[in-house]
C-alpha cells in the first residue's frame, strides 16, 4: 500500500509531524529503530532530564530551602531508585501517550531502521534483519541527533565512569565527585541534578562563558549562582584527553590561550559537549541527499531536500537543537505537504535552560543586537524588587527586554528567575505579534506574581518601572 506520507524518526518532530498530517487527511507510517516512541526527547533528553532536576531540587530545597520558611524537617533521605523509578514511569508515561495518539490517528508504526531509496520509497529493517520497502508521495526525515564527542579526543564512553547525558540519567549511586565537560545546557542541568544530590561537580568549559550563545549578563548570573551552589566552573579550558586511570576517571585540559595542563580526577566524568545529527546508514548520499557543511541535511524555505518529495526536519537539521523547534517544523513541513502555507518563526523561539534559578530566553541577545549594529534599549527589573518573589524567597535574577530604539518593538526578552521557563512565554507571544515593550507594559498583570517583574521590565525599557 502507498502512503501518502512516511516519517522517518518518532521523536518530537517526527511524530508530531505524523499527526497533524494525520489529522490533514493524510494516511501516515512513522518509521522508529528504537522499541519505544518518542525520540531523544522522551526517553533520554527533555522528559527524563526534568523529571530528575524536578525530584533533586525538592530534595535539595528540603534540605536547605524550607527552614527559612518555618518549615523544620529532620534532615531528607535520598532514595536514588525511588528517584529514577519516578523518572522511568514518566518516560514511560509519555511514550505511551504518543503509542496512543498513534493508534487514535490511524498512524501505522514500523520498528526498524529506515533507509531513503530515493523519491518515495523507503527500506525498513528491523532487528532481526528482515527488510521491507515502503512507498510514499512523500517523506519526512526526522531522525534527530546523537551523543558528539570532544574535538580530536577519544572519548570510551561506559555509561558508567565516562558517561554521556544518556548514562546520567541512570547512575545507580550518587559520586562523591563529577567532572563535566561542557558548560551548555546538558552539562550544566545534568550537573545541577548531581550536585544537589550530593556529588562534588567541577565544570570544564573551552568558551570563556558558560551557556554560550545566551546573552552575557544572564550567563555571568548563572554562573555567579552556580558558583554559590558549589559547582567548581573552570572556563577556556581546552580538554586533551580524558581517561580512565583506575576505578574513576580523569580529565586533562589546558588554556584555551596557552600554558600548562591540569589534570583532575573525579569518580564520574560526563561528556556533554554538543550533538551531532544523525544522518549515517540511510542511503541519503547514495539517494542525492545533499549535506551542509556541518553534517545536516540541507533543506530550502519548505523544508525540502534536495531530492524533490523528500524532507528534513528538527535535529538534523539547521537551527536551534529544541524539541518545540523540532515540533513545529513538523506542524510546518505537514501543512506544507497538504497545500497549506505551513511556517515557523524562527525569531521568536524560546529557549530554557531548567537549573535553579530558571534561564529563560527567546528572541534576539544584547551581543548579537550589537553585532549587527541595531540600535536598542533595555530594560531591567530585579526579582528582588518583586513581592511575590519575595514572599517565596525566589529574588535571584532579573528580567531583561530589548527593544527596536526607534520603534518601541521587542527583539528580545531574557530571564534568570524561579519559574522563568513559564514567564518567558508571554514575551514570546508578544514577539509573534510584532508587540512593543509598552504594549507589554500596558499590559494588566496579576498581583502578587513573579510576572510582574516582566511587565516592570517592559515598562522601564520604554519609560521608568514603577516598583524601583
Ligand atoms: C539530556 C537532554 C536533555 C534535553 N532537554 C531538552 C529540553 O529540555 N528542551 C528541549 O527543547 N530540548 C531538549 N533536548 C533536545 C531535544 O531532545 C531535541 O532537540 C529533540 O529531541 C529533537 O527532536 P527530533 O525529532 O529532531 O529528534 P529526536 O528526538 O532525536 O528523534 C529522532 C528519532 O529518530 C530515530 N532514528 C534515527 N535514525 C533513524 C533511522 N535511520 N531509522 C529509524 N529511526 C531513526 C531515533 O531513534 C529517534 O527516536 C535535550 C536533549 C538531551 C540529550
Amino acid at each position: 500500500m502507498a502512503y501518502d506520507l512516511i516519517v522517518i524518526g518518532s521523536g518530537p518532530g517526527g511524530y508530531v509531524c505524523a499527526i497533524k498530517a494525520a489529522q490533514l487527511g493524510m494516511k501516515v507510517a512513522v518509521v522508529e529503530k528504537r522499541s519505544t516512541y518518542g525520540g531523544t526527547c522522551l526517553n533520554v533528553g527533555c522528559i527524563p532530564s526534568k523529571a530528575l532536576l524536578h525530584a533533586s531540587e525538592m530534595f535539595h530545597h528540603a534540605a536547605h530551602g524550607l527552614d527559612a520558611l518555618g518549615v523544620e524537617v529532620a534532615s531528607p533521605k535520598l532514595n536514588l531508585q525511588k528517584m529514577l523509578a519516578h523518572k522511568d514511569a514518566t518516560v514511560k508515561a509519555n511514550v505511551d501517550g504518543v503509542s496512543f495518539l498513534f493508534k487514535k490517528n490511524k498512524i501505522d508504526g514500523f520498528q526498524g531502521m529506515g533507509k531513503v531509496l530515493g523519491q518515495g520509497k523507503v527500506s525498513v529493517t528491523n532487528d532481526k534483519g528482515e527488510e521491507q520497502v515502503l512507498e510514499a508521495k512523500n517523506i519526512v526525515i526526522a531522525t534527530g541527533s546523537d551523543v558528539a564527542g570532544i574535538p580530536d579526543v577519544e572519548v570510551a564512553f561506559d555509561e558508567k565512569v565516562i558517561i554521556s547525558s544518556t548514562g546520567a540519567l541512570e547512575l545507580e549511586k550518587v559520586p562523591a565527585s563529577m567532572i563535566v565537560v561542557g558548560g551548555g545546557v546538558i552539562g550544566l542541568e545534568l550537573g545541577s541534578v548531581w550536585a544537589r544530590l550530593g556529588a562534588k561537580v567541577t565544570v570544564v568549559e573551552f568558551l570563556d562563558t558558560i551557556l554560550g550563545g545566551m546573552d552575557g549578563e544572564v550567563a555571568k548570573q548563572l554562573q555567579r549562582m552556580l558558583t554559590k551552589q558549589g559547582i567548581d566552573i573552570k572556563l577556556g579550558a581546552k580538554v586533551t584527553g580524558v581517561a580512565k586511570p583506575g576505578s574513576g576517571a580523569s580529565v586533562t585540559f589546558e588554556p584555551v590561550k596557552g600554558g600548562e595542563s591540569t589534570t583532575l580526577e573525579a569518580d564520574v566524568v560526563l561528556v556533554a559537549t554538543g550533538r551531532k545529527p544523525c544522518t549515517e546508514n540511510m542511503g541519503l548520499a547514495k539517494a542525492g541527499v545533499v549535506l551542509d557543511s556541518r553534517g545536516r541535511i540541507e533543506i530550502d524555505n519548505h523544508f525540502q531536500t534536495s531530492i524533490a518529495g523528500v524532507y528534513a526536519i528538527g535535529d538534523v537539521v539547521r537551527g536551534p537543537m529544541l524539541a518545540h523547534k523540532a515540533e513545529d517544523e513538523g506542524v510546518a513541513v505537514a501543512e506544507i505537504i497538504a497545500g497549506q502555507a505551513g511556517h515557523v518563526n524562527y525569531d521568536a523561539i524560546p529557549g530554557v535552560v531548567y537549573t535553579q534559578p530558571e534561564v529563560a530566553s527567546v528572541g534576539k541577545t544584547e551581543e548579537e543586537l550589537k553585532a549587527a549594529g541595531v540600535a536598542y534599549k533595555v530594560g531591567k527589573f530585579p526579582f528582588t524588587a518583586n513581592g511575590r518573589a519575595r514572599a517565596m524567597l525566589q529574588t535571584d535574577g532579573f528580567v531583561k527586554i530589548l527593544a527596536d530604539k526607534e520603534t518601541d518593538r521587542v527583539l528580545g526578552g531574557h530571564i534568570i528567575g524561579f519559574g522563568a521557563g513559564e514567564m518567558i512565554h508571554e514575551i514570546a507571544v508578544l514577539m509573534e505579534f510584532g508587540g512593543s515593550s509598552e504594549d507589554l507594559g500596558r499590559t494588566c498583570h496579576a498581583h502578587p506574581t513573579m510576572s510582574e517583574a516582566v511587565k516592570e521590565a517592559a515598562l522601564s525599557t520604554f519609560f521608568k518601572p514603577i516598583h524601583m
